[in-house]
């Protein structure tokens, strides 16, 4: 079931992709998530697991993002699944943010969906307005949270100097 076989990395003009020759359903596993190498910092090759983990892919480096995608990255259960049903030649393509924090090479995304963030660097630099559309991972949602705090502690700071 869990094979990386029915995928191929397609490459026009430089420009690499990833296609299915296989269809599958909506919630349905298509493979697991290799974790090649290990990182503390990202790359174009990486993908994010962990809030200090980056791994290296193999074949599923060439998904491309997409603000409309047809899979996910489960990067808690290491599972690519299907986010609606998906035809057999279909490029396959996930939401960067759901998975990276800060991107190492951030870029302007063209995919034309009406909800395109256009600027895809990282979850970090989205509004949570945008977020709540998207699946995130685990790792993805405690960072945000932490961001969130940290404002929490701007404000005990800023009341301890006034007291001061
Ligand atoms: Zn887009």
């Amino acid at each position: 079931m869990v094979s990386m076989e029915t995928l191929t990395i397609k490459t026009e003009n430089k420009f690499r992709s990833l296609v299915t020759r296989q269809a599958y359903t909506k919630g349905q596993i298509i493979c697991e998530i290799p974790t090649e190498k290990l990182s503390s910092k990202p790359n174009r090759y990486t993908v994010q697991i962990d809030q200090d983990k980056h791994t290296e892919v193999g074949k599923l480096s060439a998904l491309n993002h997409s603000c409309d995608p047809n899979v996910i990255l489960d990067t808690e259960h290491l599972q690519m699944v299907a986010r609606r049903d998906i035809e057999k030649g279909e490029e396959l393509s996930f939401f960067y943010p759901a998975t990276e924090w800060e991107m190492d090479a951030p870029f302007i995304c063209l995919c034309g969906a009406s909800n395109c963030i256009h600027v895809v660097a990282g979850a970090r630099f989205l509004p949570l307005s945008t977020l709540e559309n998207h699946y995130l991972n685990k790792h993805i949602r405690e960072m945000m949270i932490d961001l969130l705090n940290k404002t929490e502690l701007h404000l005990t700071r800023l009341l301890e100097q006034a007291e001061k």
